[in-house]
């Protein structure tokens, strides 16, 4: 049982009203048995069996470029904490960040930390049932939106995530980038075109499941999918090869030197910016490492930026990985005999090593914590 009660199905619905292209097959037969397909193999998942939009939102944007095994455990410990939009919204900010740390892509919790204070200022916390005030709440997407509209509201609205994207790209044999403004234009069109007017609800679903777990990036499983005789990737022999994808670009690496600063009991730590890369998140003091300069002379700088003095010692090297670039710190710690004054100060914190486990640092700092925690 995957469908849950929702006051607003059986009303009229609005048909998202948009001319359709010419198709290989009748749109209507993805719908169908999709849906058929989804009543016998679909997931059940914790955000399946509500229609309330709070629960769908959270889980559309905790599920962003995160696995469901990922997401499960955290969508839980936030939907304790803040079981309403209005929990959420009466939350700071440092606490809904660290509830998420370690989900990563952290302008999604700040995101919906804003939208969240924005519904309830608003309109006393009710999501809007349309397309419009939707995407213009901070974070929502139009894909994101369309998931909010079918799944909650059980309106047709056109949904275009990573698993759909490649459903599409298969199904209809796209053979060009994916990412082109070009595909981008006729993937909508195609999603508009399959979205069905009866039962959108469970056709969303159905749709990211397939993508989820029969049409999967490597090796889709063709000889159990619904779509198998129209899908015209499977026809041309092009199944496991399409999307195509551009050929990878070499990943930049920067290099580092973080400081380990232990002044009188606490080790020294600083709060990024709240908004940017890993906003709201704590972080042991660090900088990039300037061309040519070895990591020791690199450390000793920082120290003096910092207003410290004191013995340096070498920890170790940390690499973590970004989607975007690589990471690669020195680590250095340096025992304090005086507390520093710098550490009483705007976005430093001195915080004792018990402490420092249930503070949100970021993935790269935190192998540093265990690192220290092991010495
Ligand atoms: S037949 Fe294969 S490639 Fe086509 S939609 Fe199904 S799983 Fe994907």
């Amino acid at each position: 049982m995957r469908s849950a009660h929702n006051p607003a199905a059986g009303k009229a619905i609005v048909r998202p009203g948009k001319p359709t292209p010419d198709l290989p097959f009748q749109p209507g037969k993805v719908a169908g048995r999709l849906v058929a397909w989804y009543g016998r193999a679909g997931r059940d998942l914790p955000w399946r069996m509500t229609r309330d939009p709070y629960r769908i939102w959270l889980s559309e944007i905790m599920l962003q470029q995160t696995t469901v095994a990922a997401v499960i455990p955290y969508y839980a410990r936030f939907l304790k904490r803040f079981p309403t939009v209005q929990t959420l919204a009466a939350a700071s900010l440092d606490e809904v960040i660290s509830l998420w740390a370690g989900l990563g892509y952290y302008s999604r919790a700040r995101n919906l930390h804003r939208t969240a204070r924005q519904l309830v200022a608003q309109s006393d916390g009710v999501f809007p049932d349309n397309l419009a005030a939707l995407t213009a709440l901070p974070g929502i997407g139009r894909s994101t939106a369309g998931a909010i509209l079918s799944i909650a509201f059980d309106i047709p609205a056109a949904i275009l995530d990573g698993n759909v994207r490649r459903v599409l790209v298969r199904l209809f044999c796209w053979q060009q980038d994916p990412r082109s403004s070009i595909a981008e234009k006729q993937l909508w069109q195609w999603a508009e075109a399959l979205t069905p007017a009866n039962h959108p609800h469970d056709y969303a679903q159905a749709i990211m499941d397939l993508g989820a777990t029969i049409c999967t990036p490597r090796g889709p499983s063709c000889t159990d999918c619904p779509l198998q005789d129209i899908c015209q990737s499977f026809r041309a022999g092009l199944a496991s090869v399409l999307p195509i994808t551009a050929r990878k670009r070499k990943i930049p690496c920067r290099r580092q030197v973080a400081l380990v600063v232990d002044n009188m009991g606490g080790y020294l730590l600083r709060q990024r910016p709240p908004e940017g890369f890993l906003g709201g998140l704590w972080e042991f003091p660090a900088m990039d490492l300037p061309d040519g300069q070895q990591p020791e002379q690199a450390a000793i700088r920082l120290l003096d930026d910092l207003g410290l003095r004191g013995p340096l010692g070498k920890i170790g090297k940390i690499n973590h990985a970004y989607s975007h670039f690589k990471l690669e710190i020195s680590v250095f710690k340096v025992a304090q005999e005086t507390a520093g004054m710098i550490a009483e100060k705007g976005i430093f914190r001195r915080v004792p090593l018990e402490e420092l486990a249930g503070l949100p640092l970021h993935g790269a700092h935190r192998k540093i914590f265990r690192q220290v925690e092991k010495e």
